[in-house]
């Protein structure tokens, strides 16, 4: 063994002997909590419109969205949130917030879970169920040229197009 390897716990000796102690007797004492401190995600239900996109980033699925014909449900399971933020970065609405919370032990699973439920609209024409309220009101809000036909599902949608040209033509 070389001297230099020899030294080397002697020099880490030093550097912590520097810097002091860095921890603290949890639960005892209070842990620094920074601002930029990740903890438990909050989903505002007002702002959610169950797009679908932070589940598509969420690296370890805590976050999963089903669809039926009625609805969209957004799932969160704290028990696998890694607490990266992606969900909050991608969220087109603003609708995560990433709160301090990380004292989050329970003996009840269910106080892991925070499940949100969009019912879909119907079709004013066909009267199918094919997004959510709030998925509507979004695009409306971005392409107001949307007014005409947001309340058609896509296959309406394309048959009025199908006959307005076939009439175009005749
Ligand atoms: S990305 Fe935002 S709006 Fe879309 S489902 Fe997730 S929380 Fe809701
Ligand atoms: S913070 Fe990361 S791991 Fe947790 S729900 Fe959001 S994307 Fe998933």
């Amino acid at each position: 063994m070389t001297l230099k390897k020899l030294l080397k716990p002697f020099k880490l000796l030093s550097i912590a002997k520097k810097a002091g102690v860095v921890t603290v007797l949890y639960p005892y004492q209070k842990p620094l909590i920074t601002p930029e401190f990740r903890g438990k995600i909050v989903i505002d239900s007002t702002k959610c419109m169950g797009c679908g996109a932070c589940a598509n980033a969420c690296p370890p699925n805590a976050l999963l969205i089903t669809e039926s014909n009625e609805a969209v449900i957004l799932n969160y399971f704290v028990g696998r949130c890694i607490f990266c933020g992606r969900c909050a970065d991608v969220c087109p609405t603003g609708a995560i917030s990433i709160s301090n919370e990380f004292e989050l032990a329970t003996t009840n699973l269910d106080n892991l879970k925070t499940i949100l439920v969009h019912r879909h609209r119907e079709c004013v024409n066909c009267g199918r169920p094919f997004a959510t309220g709030r998925m509507l009101e979004y695009v409306l809000r971005k392409v107001h040229m949307a007014k005409k036909y947001i309340n058609e599902c896509p296959d309406c949608r394309k048959n009025r197009f199908i006959n307005i040209v076939s009439i175009r033509k005749r």
